[in-house]
């Protein structure tokens, strides 16, 4: 009986060493833009959750903008916001490969039955290029690196680094939404020629000097926090399908 009974246990932890495997039942993690129709349709994702995975000390500020911007462009019934303070225990600048390990280990897959996940790491620290601001690494993630944003802010706190905050959040959230020109080819000529995969409407928060932190010198008066006409045409032209999105993990 003892012989039997270890022999079922083995059996059973070799599968679930199978199914616990990243390798065999991997979700693909795309490319920014590459679940553009998934928000932007609700034929299979009817719900979103945007999930904030944050350092003490780093919580985000524009969780409640982000779901507005959301629900200006994406069918869903319901967004909701979720927050987590994590320990990232990350030493050193940030790399694509370094933000990315953190939100597979740390989060969950971003499509789950009718829900669409999406995730915005705010983590201590910098990325290996110190005047990024914000970094869209795959079709559900980004990282916002407010230590940057704090240096960001500009002389007599014009914009204040909260303002910084709140576009480079809405900015990194436009890449996952496909801006610009990233999975798809505008009607409307607004690429940035030198910039590519933004906009040269420095009334649009896609503008290309928006997740630098120069902004404060390329830009005065208020920091647009809102996709501008073109954005939204871009939009509109892939939720109808008039556009056809590429490299979609989803369609
Ligand atoms: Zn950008």
């Amino acid at each position: 009986m003892r012989a039997i009974f270890l022999a079922v246990t083995i059996i059973l932890a070799a599968f679930s060493g199978c199914f616990g495997s990243d390798d065999i039942l991997s979700e693909k993690r795309g490319i920014p833009g590459g679940l553009t129709l998934a928000c932007l349709q609700d034929s299979q994702f009817t719900s979103m959750e945007l999930v904030f995975l944050y350092e003490e000390g780093y919580e985000p500020e524009a969780s409640d903008l982000l779901k507005s911007r959301i629900d200006q462009v994406c069918e869903k019934s319901t967004v909701r916001i979720r927050k987590e303070i994590v320990n990232f225990e990350h030493s050193g600048s940030w790399s694509s490969d370094d933000i990315r390990d953190q939100r597979w280990d740390l989060g969950a897959d971003a499509m789950q039955e009718n829900t669409l996940r999406w995730y915005f790491l705010f983590p201590s620290g910098v990325y290996q290029k110190d005047s990024v601001l914000g970094v869209a690494v795959d079709a559900s993630t980004v990282a916002i690196f407010k230590d940057s944003v704090a240096d960001a802010e500009g002389f007599l706190g014009r914009p204040s680094a909260e303002e910084v905050e709140r576009s480079v959040t809405v900015h990194e959230l436009g890449h996952l939404l496909g801006l610009v020109n990233l999975v798809y080819t505008s009607p409307i000529d607004h690429e940035d020629s030198n910039n590519k995969g933004h906009s040269n409407n420095d009334n649009s928060v896609m503008y290309w000097a928006i997740e630098s932190s120069d902004v404060g010198n390329f830009i005065s008066g208020d920091l647009p926090d809102e996709y501008d006409a073109d954005d939204k045409s871009d939009l509109s032209g892939l939720a109808d399908g008039t556009i056809s999105a590429k490299n979609q993990i989803w369609s």
